[in-house]
């Protein structure tokens, strides 16, 4: 039997992004690019409705499980459709070839459509930077050049009816189950279909030839001999559910440390942006975020983006420890933390499955990288921001992660 689960207090509402907002079908043609804004106040420009996303420590060991449809940040992806999972292909990096490593997913259903029920956008990235800084160069690239990219999004959704979760939401209360078993993963990552089964035991399962040996060396070599000794001894069903014990969840100690991510309106900051906003105050102190932009504002050359830098910060200053940034209204327009390195509404693609129009839905901001605790050297991970556009209809293709588009825009310094 497993474990029960713990029951969450107030844990009766499904962290949400998507349907906060409304949808709308007509397309709009937007004019040009993204303006940088100027307003020296908050107030004086009308401002699509932004939902600010932050992490905080999972409630429970299993209250990110997939079938409470979560928004987490690190660890696993809990993956909406357990079975079809990304292709071999689309799970690595374009540029090393490496597994790419789940950095945060959002659900964000479309109520007004069947087959957006259940929707979720996921996040992937290569950890390595020199594969960010190749990757600038690839996300200009269009048909019929083929970009390779180490960042990518991928959107999952399901009906209501579907053959992995109830139709009722979930209740919290322990009682909640998938209704299918997924597919197995890699031992190391956790992350990927296990492709790939270990010649000896024929336990072990890994998505890449990496992960099976960093597996090995990390202490396998022992528990695969004993794994085939057991297999060997007992009869098949026991020895199924005695190496699962030696092999134990996910090995790997190189995922990103895991958070769930709670949603807050950015309106709500609009008013308090002072002493009681603990938003604010608790990890990064105003005097300290004063001496950052200012030296920051110093190292850029055109004046152009000390604009934009500025008014970036002054927008993320009313919730600085924002990770996330959602909105998905057709006129919504990503927060650039620089007008240069900007794509234009050319350099973004049409939808690959209905060559239909994509647009902004969400930005990941570099507050992340500091919760993961990456370090600030000079060839760690670091970017200004990651912005997420998807297709505008949401569209239904036979397969089950749809690859989107991500625009990655790094500090000027590093470019
Ligand atoms: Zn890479
Ligand atoms: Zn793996
Ligand atoms: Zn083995
Ligand atoms: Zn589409």
């Amino acid at each position: 039997m497993p474990k029960e689960m713990e029951v969450e207090e107030n844990g009766l509402h499904v962290e949400n992004f998507g349907s906060l907002h409304i949808y709308s079908e007509e397309e709009h043609d937007d004019e040009q690019d993204p303006q940088v804004e100027n307003e020296e106040d908050d107030e004086v420009e009308e401002q699509e409705p932004v939902t600010l996303g932050f992490v905080e420590k999972p409630k429970s060991p299993n209250s990110l499980l997939r079938h409470f449809f979560p928004s987490k940040a690190g660890g696993v992806p809990a993956w909406l459709d357990p079975v079809d999972l990304p292709s071999e292909r689309s799970r690595a990096c374009g540029i090393c070839g490496e597994p790419l490593q789940f950095l945060l997913q959002v659900y964000a259903p479309i109520s007004e459509k069947e087959s957006t029920f259940h929707r979720t956008l996921f996040v992937f990235m290569c950890p390595s930077m020199a594969c960010l800084l190749q990757d600038q160069h690839e996300q200009w690239k269009r048909q019929p050049e083929k970009p390779s990219r180490s960042v990518k999004v991928f959107r999952c959704q399901l009906c209501r009816s579907n053959p992995f979760y109830s139709s009722e939401p979930p209740r919290f209360d322990g009682t909640d189950k998938p209704s299918k078993v997924g597919a197995e993963l890699c031992c190391w990552c956790g992350t990927w279909k296990g492709d790939k089964v270990c010649s000896s035991c024929k336990s072990a399962r890994y998505c890449s030839e990496k992960h099976q040996i960093m597996h090995w060396r990390s202490g396998h070599k022992v528990d695969c001999q004993r794994i085939s000794c057991q297999s060997l001894v007992s009869s098949s069903s026991n020895s199924t559910t005695s190496s699962m014990k030696i092999l134990g969840k996910v090995a790997g100690n190189t995922l990103w440390t895991e958070f769930e991510i709670v949603s807050e309106d950015e309106c709500v900051f609009d008013t308090e942006a002072s002493e009681d906003n603990n938003y604010s105050t608790s990890l990064v102190c105003n005097d300290q975020m004063d001496e950052t932009v200012n030296s920051l504002l110093e190292s850029f050359e055109g004046s152009d983006d000390k604009k934009s830098w500025a008014s970036f910060q002054e927008r993320i200053s009313k919730a600085p420890e924002q990770v996330l940034r959602y909105c998905r209204d057709s006129k919504a327009k990503p927060l650039w933390p620089m007008s240069s390195g900007r794509p234009s509404e050319s350099d973004i693609p049409k939808c690959n499955y209905c060559h239909g129009p994509m647009h902004y839905e969400f930005q990941i901001l570099p507050q992340l990288l500091y919760y993961f605790g990456v370090k600030n050297d000079a060839d760690s991970l670091d970017w200004a921001t990651i912005v997420a556009y998807t297709c505008a209809a949401s569209c239904e293709a036979s397969t089950g992660y749809k690859e989107e588009f991500a625009w990655v825009q790094l500090s000027s310094s590093l470019v």
